[in-house]
């Protein structure tokens, strides 16, 4: 009896603490704090008040205010989060991104996700399950619940709530004409974000084309094949077998080019991507990770020849903000990995950010110190046009190549 008031009084202390920086009501930290969200090791911040070094600061303020900010990969939507409202919790708000200047971010619909992901990364098996518990706190019916199809399409209505009550600071990137809105609109001095649904992992369509076509009119406009585990379209970087694509997985690379969805070799293994990359004739995205010649720790950091493959494609990497994608967990670490391959490749074409916030990782900021990178970048003598790129434009000149016209 006593350890569970003990429990309580602690609960009631740390919502207290929350509630004083967080502008959401106190019943909803102590939910927080006696969720399964509160419990799990990921989407934290290492360092609280990142400080930006003092000189050059003006210079780097200047720039970044001037920037079209996109980031390529966020897992926002996987958590009982408001999101029009500010938060202490996990990396991304729209407040925040607001004050990161961030124009376009990424938002994937993780549909299925191992508990075990974090201790043994080559031994991962499909029927553990993380993201399940996730959904089911957020009130997902029991009968839904089992199916990815409807996890993925519960994400997407997130987005779009999200974007319906947003007083139009938030918008929903389908086709060329929203992203032209998009930018029309911050150049006239709006305060407005867009947001593109993505698929992290096809698993969601369970086999089905027509499932693709559905969640396309849904407004997903971007897909990995596989996430954490080997599934029906093809291997996982982080599989059991690591093997290529399947005859099915094949014909969903077709109907993605049919339907102009982008494609996201994230967590592929090395023989999807390089399948893709042989059999497409549009941009590849890699939305989110780190490169082998840099950073040699992970599991899925790309190789010098796939970044060749990727710019051949006429595609971008996204690079992370996390220890095992760079090699460490400071904005320099992020700003050394994009260095690389502009240096690697002569140019800055093929280079963006791919956050992952708010997924398995631990970053040093959250996303309203998003100027760190644009310092770091000008500290490493990265010039401010490579930057601009960099930081949104190689994306934004791919989405315009890429997308639907309305
Ligand atoms: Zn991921």
């Amino acid at each position: 009896m006593k350890i569970v008031w003990a429990m309580v009084y602690l609960s009631a202390i740390f919502s207290l603490k929350l509630w004083a920086q967080d502008s959401s009501s106190f019943l909803d930290n102590f939910r927080y704090l006696t969720s399964f969200e509160s419990f799990i090791k990921f989407n934290k911040v290492s360092d609280k008040k990142p400080q930006l070094k003092s000189e050059g600061r003006e210079e780097v303020r200047r720039l970044h205010q001037s920037l079209f900010i996109a980031d390529l990969h966020a897992d926002t939507l996987l958590y009982p989060r408001k999101f029009l409202t500010k938060t202490v919790r996990g990396h991304i708000d729209l407040p925040r991104m607001q004050a990161g200047n961030v124009a376009l971010q990424v938002f994937a619909a993780v549909t299925k996700s191992p508990l075990d992901v974090f201790f043994s990364p080559d031994s991962v098996r499909e029927q553990n399950d993380m993201a399940g518990i996730l959904f089911y706190q957020q009130g997902m019916s029991k009968k839904k619940l089992p199916s990815l199809f409807e996890r993925a399409k519960f994400q997407a209505k997130k987005l779009h709530y999200f974007a319906n009550n947003s007083a139009q600071q938030f918008i929903i990137i389908k086709n060329k004409g929203d992203l032209w809105q998009l930018q029309a609109e911050r150049k006239a001095g709006k305060v407005m974000a867009g947001g593109m649904l993505a698929l992290e992992g096809l698993h969601a369509i369970e086999g089905d084309l027509t499932k693709l076509e559905e969640l396309f009119d849904l407004g997903f406009r971007m897909a990995s094949p596989t996430h954490f585990f080997d599934n029906k379209i093809g291997g996982s970087a982080h599989g059991i077998n690591k093997g290529g694509l399947t005859t099915f997985g094949r014909q969903v690379i077709k109907k993605m080019e049919a339907l102009q969805m982008i494609i996201d070799v994230a967590h592929a293994s090395p023989d999807v991507i390089d399948e893709i990359l042989m059999i497409t004739k549009r941009p590849i995205i890699l939305s989110h990770g780190g490169v082998d010649g840099y950073c040699h720790s992970g599991v899925r950091n790309i190789s010098d020849q796939q970044i060749k493959a990727i710019a051949q494609s006429g595609g971008i990497i996204g690079i992370g903000l996390w220890e095992v994608a760079v090699c460490g967990t400071t904005a320099m670490s992020t700003a050394q990995s994009m260095k690389y391959i502009i240096d690697l490749l002569g140019n800055a074409n093929h280079v963006a950010l791919g956050s992952d916030f708010d997924g398995v990782v631990t970053t040093h900021f959250d996303v309203s110190h998003l100027e760190m990178i644009t310092e770091a970048l000008l500290d490493l003598g990265v010039s401010s046009l490579d930057i601009r790129k960099i930081m949104g434009e190689n994306f934004l000149r791919l989405l315009h190549t890429t997308l639907p016209t309305p």
